[in-house]
């Protein structure tokens, strides 16, 4: 009995850990997004499969904490989802990627910028509009900018989010589902959703290599998903052998480090100037 009670306080006590780390960090985050310091975004291009050009880029957030070095995203976004701060951060997102997508347009780059975007960002009222007024104000258009969908199952659960995705996709901006093939997606929910691109999931992607049965629904998805005609993406890509599967079911578009990790814009910018030259 003593050893149970030493468990459950034990437990508590890491719970309550949990809570206060978590309480801190959203603390550090606010002040972070408030001074606008830390806070930056990389890109990861996304390119074609069968030509290897760069048809777009994903702004991935980073964020250098004051203390405790660099943070992972999947460490501090989710902590964020859980409260009204992803909201100031999704702002934050949008606003930095239309800057550094006008700065590929005075290079004359015409790729869009593809934005990670949340259930509840989608759920809070005048989202479309707040974004789309963002995009215009900057002088872009709805094709310069891609949205994904993160969390699709929780976006349907949600009148208000779904209506949210509808809108953007009729005022014209690119609409890809994130994650596909994780969690409880099922195929059926394809059918209430509006989407241009699918995006399957690197941990089916990352098993294609080792696993037959990975490869037969890998394949047969990609299949399905042409039927039903989206573009598709296949995340996580690493190596050749795994491009080399993804080419023989004719996947659209790769993303992944055996093509490139994400980068600064810099960077971003002189690949694609490297490869109109080569
Ligand atoms: P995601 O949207 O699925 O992004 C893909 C993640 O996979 C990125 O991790 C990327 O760096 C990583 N990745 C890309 N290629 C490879 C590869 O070949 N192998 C492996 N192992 N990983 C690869 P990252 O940047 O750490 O982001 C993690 C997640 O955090 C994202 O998953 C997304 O859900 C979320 N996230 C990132 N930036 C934002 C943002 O601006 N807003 C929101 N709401 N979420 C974001
Ligand atoms: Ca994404
Ligand atoms: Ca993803
Ligand atoms: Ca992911």
């Amino acid at each position: 009995a003593i050893d149970e009670r030493v468990t459950i306080s034990a437990y508590s006590e890491s719970k309550d850990a949990t809570r206060k780390f978590n309480l801190n960090i959203l603390n550090d985050l606010a002040e972070s997004l408030n001074q606008q310091r830390g806070l930056y975004l990389v890109f990861q291009p996304k390119v074609i499969l069968s030509t290897r050009k760069i048809i777009g880029a994903e702004a991935l957030l980073r964020w250098q904490h004051p203390t405790l070095g660099e943070i992972q995203p999947d460490a501090f976004i989710p902590i964020a989802e859980s409260t009204s701060l992803i909201k100031l951060l999704t702002e934050f997102v949008i606003a930095r990627s239309v800057l550094e997508a006008k700065r590929l347009r005075q290079q004359g780059i015409n790729i869009p910028i593809s934005i990670n975007i949340s259930a509840n960002n989608f759920a809070e009222p005048d989202f479309a509009e707040k974004l789309d007024y963002l995009v215009r104000d900057g002088g872009l258009q709805p094709q310069d900018i891609e949205i994904e969908c993160l969390e699709t199952q929780r976006i349907l659960e949600s009148t208000e989010a779904l209506a949210c995705v509808k809108a953007l996709r009729q005022m014209g901006y690119a609409i890809a589902l994130d994650d596909f093939g994780t969690g409880y997606s099922n195929l059926n929910y394809l059918r209430n959703i509006p989407a241009d691109l699918i995006k399957i999931d690197r941990s089916l992607i990352e098993n294609l290599k080792s696993d037959n049965d990975s490869r037969i629904i890998v394949e047969s998805l990609i299949k399905m998903l042409h039927m039903l005609n989206y573009a598709v993406l296949a995340e996580g890509v690493e190596d050749r052998e795994t491009l080399k599967y993804l080419e023989q079911y004719q996947c659209d578009i790769i993303q992944g480090y055996f093509y490139s990790p994400p980068m600064t814009l810099e960077r971003l910018m002189s690949l694609i100037a490297a490869e109109k030259n080569g």
